[in-house]
């Protein structure tokens, strides 16, 4: 797992990211973990190249849905 939870007085929950999730790099303790993200590319997350547009964009993410009426 990368990610650490930790739980401070109050109930105060803090999510800690431990690994790259793209990489598997392990972050120092107090590394700023923005400046790694941000070395990395669309498709390192499975996203197009900054840029390109995918042919199939504006398909929908789902099936039609039918309702029966009763
Ligand atoms: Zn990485």
């Amino acid at each position: 797992m990368s990610l650490r939870v930790r739980t401070y007085e109050r109930s105060k929950r803090v999510h800690v990211l431990t690994a790259c999730p793209f990489c598997g790099y392990e972050f120092a303790r107090n590394e700023r973990r923005h400046k790694h993200l941000s070395d990395h590319d669309p498709e390192d997350a499975g996203l197009a190249p900054l840029g390109e547009i995918p042919a199939d964009h504006d398909a929908p993410l789902f099936q039609e849905v039918s309702v029966r009426a009763d």
